[in-house]
């Protein structure tokens, strides 16, 4: 039986495109995956860190990731267009099956005032992640503690919690209602300056 021998340059290509799928590999894994001695898996290792494309750790290579990872990847926000992460994501579904995405409760509340045929709206609780029903939330208007758009708005599935939260970290405990209205009055303020 042949044995095909990868030419450096293709062992180099076959290297990126795993570690685009893995993330990271051991030494190990690329000499049985390649077929080469240890010698020439560092060899070709070599050239690609000195490419800043790849990092060598202990035993290990990985990709070197731009600052932001992957920023295509994350929706931005229909308010303010920043990107939107996990942990403070606001979604609307629409009546249409449609979604709408802001980075926060405070942009999320300003959507949702102005947007029409919403079937539902989710959230994260701020300090335990689940997922709350923005209408049966409370929230923390003005508190000292700033994550995203202001004034930082965050939400707390329960309302002990809010005012637990608030009592450490300051800000006005209200009901969807209230932080809706307030939200509103502070940005039309802001237009008018
Ligand atoms: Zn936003
Ligand atoms: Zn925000």
């Amino acid at each position: 039986m042949m044995v095909d021998i990868p030419s450096p340059d293709q062992r180099r290509r076959n290297i990126l495109h795993w570690l685009q799928e893995s993330q990271s590999l051991t030494i190990e894994e690329l000499v049985s995956r390649l077929g080469v001695s240890i010698m020439t898996v560092h060899r070709d290792l070599d050239q690609l860190v000195k490419e800043g494309i790849a990092q060598k750790t202990y035993g290990r290579v990985a990709l070197v990731r731009p600052v932001q990872e992957n920023p295509s990847a994350a929706p931005l926000c229909a308010m303010c267009h920043t990107p939107v992460s996990f942990h403070t994501a606001f979604t609307l579904h629409l009546e249409n099956s449609q979604q709408l995405q802001a980075c926060c409760p405070h942009c999320g509340l300003m959507l949702l005032s102005m947007t029409d045929q919403v079937a539902s709206a989710l959230t994260r609780d701020f300090l335990y992640h689940r997922m709350v029903n923005v209408m049966k939330a409370a929230y923390v208007v003005e508190s000292r503690v700033h994550l995203c758009c202001v004034p930082s708005t965050l939400c707390f599935a329960s309302l002990e919690d809010a005012q637990d939260f608030a009592r450490g970290f300051g800000g006005l405990v209200m009901d969807f209602e209230a932080a809706s209205a307030y939200l509103s009055a502070q940005h039309h303020h802001a237009k008018m300056r």
